[in-house]
């Protein structure tokens, strides 16, 4: 989206004083990106927003109307004046438009939409972009997930180096994140030192990892303010939509929830969003099953371990590895009788108690499942649980 904004914007200042060659290009713009090109050049021109059918229609029809308008002038009219004939007196879309040069307008837009200190995405934008986000992540039916990042005792900062040296430090981490993201992520900065990162069509393993590999970047990024190291640290919290969330408000509040987890488990840790799921049925379920911590440098094994229950969210099992914390992300293999192959399933460990000397019963919540793999697990629950019923 940002590529075709700045071609247009590219292609208008180069060809502001010849209409014809602008017009051309416009349209050399929308072959190579499609029919999404459209309402891009209406959002640019005059900060409408289309559907891109429409929009696709409104350009012809404009394109016409200014030929138009030109035959019976006598003379070439310019492409922003048959826009603005066109939306004020035929479509009506616009009421009482302002003439302002491009450039002034996008400075205003681009202050109104940055956080001056970091360079971020400030919070107005941020919760626009959410609701936009959401609802495209529903029209398309994709996943999205949101990253709240909060840094570590960054109090102690301000206190100990003074707050010109938070403020660096914070502008450091801020310009990290942005270039570990992609450019279709939206970093903003929600408030004093939160951060908090929008991630379109991401769902929440992927998420997890992105988020991993950011707390790991900022545990090593050698901070410094005049000539002294000051290391630091995140914390983070992910939601998904729409495994937790269903709109942008209950999504921003489960992210938040996740990372006040990952403070009271100790701070430098990233966790994911899970619900109390104890109202899912769950059935004994005894296999020996694979299971392998996931790392960044995968140099884990993999070991066995007995499986104990089973429900739709989750898995418990007994393990005489002690190699296991809260919050851990694991991968498992789980045979099931009637599956011809392992089921490979990701999950958060949510839950460790001892029950004997060496012996741990490891409750994990699993984080996300493709919906053949769910589907075949509700078949497996529901007939397990017949069959109990029925003895
Ligand atoms: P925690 O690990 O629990 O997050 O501890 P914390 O010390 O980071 O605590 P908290 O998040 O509650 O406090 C954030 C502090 O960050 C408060 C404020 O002094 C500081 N802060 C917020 N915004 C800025 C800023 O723009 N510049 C500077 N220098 N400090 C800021
Ligand atoms: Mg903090
Ligand atoms: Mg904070």
């Amino acid at each position: 989206m940002q590529v075709i904004r700045n071609n247009i914007l590219q292609c208008l200042d180069k060809y502001s004083h010849d209409d014809e060659k602008l017009i051309k290009h416009l349209d050399k713009i929308t072959k190579e990106f499609g029919s999404q090109t459209f309402p891009i050049i209406f959002h640019v021109l005059a900060h409408l927003d289309l559907s891109q059918e429409e929009a696709e229609q409104f350009w012809l029809e404009i394109c016409l109307h200014r030929l138009e308008m030109s035959n019976q002038l006598g003379h070439s009219v310019n492409l922003r004046t048959a826009i603005c004939d066109y939306f004020c007196s035929i479509h009506k879309s616009l009421q009482n438009p302002k003439v302002v040069e491009i450039h002034i307008f996008e400075d205003t837009i681009n202050t109104a939409k940055y956080d001056r200190l970091t360079g971020l995405y400030n919070r107005a934008y941020f919760d626009e972009s959410l609701i936009r986000e959401v609802a495209r992540a529903k029209r398309y039916d994709t996943e999205l997930s949101i990253l709240f990042l909060d840094i570590d005792n960054f109090k102690t900062v301000n206190d100990t180096h003074g707050h010109l040296a938070g403020d660096a430090v914070l502008k450091d981490i801020s310009h990290a994140i942005m270039d570990a993201i992609r450019s279709e992520d939206i970093a903003s900065r929600y408030g004093g030192e939160e951060i908090v990162i929008i991630l379109p069509e991401t769902k929440k393993a992927t998420g997890l990892i992105l988020a991993e590999r950011l707390r790991e970047l900022i545990q090593n990024l050698g901070l410094q303010f005049d000539g002294k190291a000051i290391p630091l640290t995140i914390s983070g919290g992910l939601a998904n939509f729409p495994i937790d969330a269903s709109g942008a408000t209950e999504l921003v509040k489960y992210a938040d929830t996740a990372l006040f987890k990952a403070k009271a488990l100790g701070k430098n840790n990233i966790q994911a969003f899970s619900s109390n799921k104890r109202r899912y049925v769950r059935i004994d379920f005894s296999p020996q099953i694979l299971v392998k911590k996931i790392s960044i440098d995968d140099v884990t094994e993999t070991i066995p371990a007995n499986a104990r229950n089973l429900s739709i969210t989750g898995i418990l099992f007994r393990s005489n590895d002690p190699c296991f914390a809260i919050g851990n992300k694991i991968q498992l293999q789980i045979p099931f009788d009637d599956f011809s192959a392992t089921a490979l399933l990701l999950g958060t460990v949510v839950r460790i108690e001892l029950v004997d000397t060496n012996q741990y019963d490891i409750g994990v919540s699993f984080l996300e499942m493709d919906h053949p793999v769910r589907n075949e697990i509700s078949r497996y629950l529901l007939k397990k649980l017949g069959q109990e019923l029925a003895s």
